[in-house]
């Protein structure tokens, strides 16, 4: 691997990154707060015949009940599953106290999720040598203030270290130095990359690609011809270089809104009904943020859970909700006729800048 510094041409350090990933997060919290939970399977989520599940615990787990999967089969699999009701409230108030322990040790975090981040630990606040010790502490302490547990992955990139930190998992912590982490990846099916989607893993088998190793084979050439932008990301990662830096305090991307409906729809008028709420809440949280942004993208769940999205971008950001509502249908209508019936469409809206903060303008010269 040939990390070196642009400036100097001097190899720059390894870096350190951990990646922090609590166990069963939602599910977790749940049999904390409830004893009667404790050992026994459990699901957080929609309970309705139309839900799905947000986290499983590990004894659902066992059953084959994993998130995101609809709430009727993963009872089908796992007929004692309790379903219990997410309380954002809780989790968010714990992913706050797991912040405030890693920012002992560094500010270069940028969480993924309530209950993941990146921590750089390259140069950490106390000086601590081995970035496996300030996992262990970061574990004990989140054991103690909050009684949970969480998995760490230590790596000297941020690919390695999500890696990493399922490799254990629950309650444990893997290190993959720079010595083994080429090995590490070339077994590993292109499914479990992260980045790597259920549509693009199957593009890749489909070239005959199913591990890190065939990637690996594969020229720079070949996966640019092949998946665009995202190629040389796939060639490097299957080599394990990834220089992406753990980026601090990453702003919101985007603002989205989404509904499953009740019945399945394939009417315009019904679905662009259906899209007005959606179109008020993404509206309304700009609002109170001062957030405006100028991709509208549209997400259209079908009947067999497979899921397109649509974006357009605007040259200025959307002024206000009846542009929104606009590009919105727009979007919608040029997927008309469909080929499925529809059971959720999402409204998001990206390349958000904050209030305040000028957007790139016209500005005519003198
Ligand atoms: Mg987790």
């Amino acid at each position: 691997m040939s990390e070196s510094d642009p400036t100097t041409g001097e190899p720059s350090p390894v870096r350190k990154i951990i990646h922090i990933d609590m166990d069963a997060f939602y599910a977790s919290v749940e049999q904390r707060d409830n004893p009667e939970l404790r050992g026994k399977p459990v699901a957080v989520g929609g309970s309705a015949e139309r839900g799905v599940v947000a986290a499983a615990s590990y004894e659902a787990r066992k059953f084959g009940v994993r998130s995101a999967m609809p709430s009727v089969t993963a009872k089908r699999q796992c007929p004692d599953l309790i379903f219990v009701r997410p309380r954002f409230e809780v989790y968010k108030a714990i992913s706050r106290q797991i912040r405030d322990i890693f920012a002992e040790h560094t500010p270069v975090i940028e969480p993924l999720s309530l209950d993941e981040a990146y921590l750089d630990v390259t140069e950490n606040l106390q000086g601590i040598p081995l970035a496996r010790d300030i996992a262990l502490e970061i574990r004990a302490k989140i054991k103690a203030e909050t009684g949970l547990t969480a998995s760490a992955g230590i790596s000297y990139n941020k690919f390695l270290a999500k890696l990493a930190s399922d490799h254990r998992k629950p309650n444990g912590q893997f290190v993959i130095s720079p010595e083994m982490g080429p090995a590490f990846v070339e077994p590993l099916p292109v499914g479990k990359f992260h980045g790597i989607g259920p549509a693009t893993a199957a593009k890749m088998n489909a070239l005959g690609l199913f591990t890190g190793r065939d990637i690996r084979n594969q020229s720079l050439e070949f996966m640019n011809a092949n998946f665009g932008k995202s190629g040389a990301y796939y060639y490097w990662i299957s080599r394990g270089v990834d220089e992406r830096p753990v980026r601090a305090n990453r702003i919101r991307k985007s603002v989205g809104a989404e509904n499953t409906f009740s019945t399945d729809l394939d009417a315009f008028d019904a679905l662009a009904a259906e899209l007005r709420p959606l179109v008020d809440k993404v509206w309304r949280h700009c609002e109170a943020t001062g957030n405006r942004g100028r991709t509208v993208t549209l997400k259209i769940k079908f009947a067999d859970f497979e899921i397109i999205t649509r974006s357009r971008s605007v040259a200025a950001a959307v002024a206000g909700r009846d542009d929104l509502e606009r590009l919105a249908c727009g979007l919608l209508e040029a997927e008309m006729p469909l080929p499925k019936r529809v059971r959720l469409l999402g409204v998001s809206l990206s390349s958000l800048h904050a209030a305040g903060e000028s957007e790139p303008q016209l500005t005519l010269g003198i």
